[in-house]
């Protein structure tokens, strides 16, 4: 038996096709009139229909979210967001334009209603991460969790096949290290595997057909579910390497989780083998930390720090900021044990 504390957040979500059509009565729902729409800069056609669907209660627009949402940034956007006297915002992009939501929300109070259109799952989260001069911080605050997240399948079916593939594994690591959590619970378990399952089987079918629909729904549902699970529970080793790396080395957010989670998972598992059982069962493989990795050659994505940009003469920096801090994480923390972890996803090699 596990003790644990469980806070079930209040969001509301909305999911299908087409569901973009929802968000003038979702907003109306709030009880909002005045709304800045936040597209993200990839995807200003998405911008314009938001406009569009919402006619008049549109009063202003930003295009400019950037990755790890700079303290810079979110100080242009506050400055229309007050300009235009907008009391809610509509943000539709992948994570960085969430964060730039929610670094609003927890400056103003405004409602955030979020159409994301990747699987980062930060819509469903009570977590900020700002970075300002090179360094992110994290805040967690029940304002910073949007009021509705509405999730079209149809905004993601042309995600391209690199971002769909690394930003679904940045999604699978949530719902892995959920269920080592030193706080996890039957709820966050429940999701944590549905997560996996549905996450791994869209990423063997993908290749074949990147739009078909069931696929996109399978991880889209994957996403919501596992970013639950990353608002519900602590995070570990995986989620303070990448940190790490995104913060201190100007990584890529969702390839730098697709590189490290097999050896975060190889690394922890000896430490938590009821999880990593359960885990590679949802995987359908006895090798969890093997078949995620064979999943990342299957499908394209990058795996390793080395073709990311790390150079080897960072591994002992990284080492260092990893180890800085105590957090929880089934195995310890050791120097050691982190450079070879490192050492290993530097090189690319498969987990044994
Ligand atoms: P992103 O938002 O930067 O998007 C990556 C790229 O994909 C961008 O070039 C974007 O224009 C493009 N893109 C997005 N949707 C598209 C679509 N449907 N079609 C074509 N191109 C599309 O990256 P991300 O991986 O979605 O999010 C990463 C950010 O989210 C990071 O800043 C990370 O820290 C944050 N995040 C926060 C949390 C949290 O809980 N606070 C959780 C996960 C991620």
């Amino acid at each position: 038996m596990s003790d644990f504390r469980y806070t079930v957040h209040p969001a509301r979500v909305v999911f299908g096709s087409h569901t973009l059509a929802d968000v003038r009565p979702e907003v109306e729902r709030l009880g909002r009139e005045r709304v800045l729409v936040l597209a993200d800069p990839g995807l200003p056609e998405l911008g314009d229909r938001i406009r569009e669907a919402l006619g008049h209660l549109a009063v202003g627009r930003f295009d400019g979210a950037a990755m790890h949402t700079p303290v810079a940034v979110t100080e242009k956007a506050l400055a229309l967001l007050r300009e235009v006297a907008a009391d809610c915002v509509v943000a539709i992009g992948g994570g960085s334009t969430t964060g730039l939501a929610k670094a609003l929300a927890v400056r103003t109070g405004v409602d955030q209603v979020i159409l994301p259109t990747t699987y980062a799952g930060s819509e469903v989260t009570p977590v900020l991460g700002e970075t300002d001069g090179g360094v992110k911080t994290t805040r967690s605050s029940p304002d910073i969790l949007p009021e509705t997240v509405i999730y079209d399948v149809e905004l993601t079916r042309g995600l391209p096949l690199d971002i769909t593939v690394t930003s679904a594994v940045n999604a699978l690591a949530h719902a892995v290290e959920a269920l080592y959590a030193p706080d996890a619970n039957p709820v966050t378990d429940r999701l944590a595997l549905e997560a996996i399952e549905r996450i791994a089987r869209a990423l063997r079918r993908i290749k074949a057909d990147p739009g078909a629909e069931d696929t996109r729904a399978d991880l889209l549902t994957g996403a919501w579910l596992a970013g639950t699970c990353l608002g519900a529970v602590g995070m570990g080793l995986h989620h303070k390497l990448c940190h790490t790396l995104g913060g201190a080395f100007g990584l890529p957010h969702s390839p730098t989780h697709a590189v490290v989670l097999p050896h975060a998972l190889a690394y922890n598992a000896p430490h938590a083998p009821d999880a990593v059982r359960r885990i590679g069962e949802a995987l359908g493989s006895p090798d969890a930390p093997a078949a995620l990795f064979d999943l990342l050659v299957e499908t394209g994505a990058p795996t390793s720090l080395r073709e990311l940009g790390l150079s080897e003469t960072d591994l002992p920096r990284a080492v260092e900021l990893a180890v800085a801090k105590p957090y929880p994480n089934p195995a310890p923390l050791t120097e050691d044990g982190l450079t070879g972890l490192l050492r290993a996803a530097w090189a690319g090699e498969r987990p044994t």
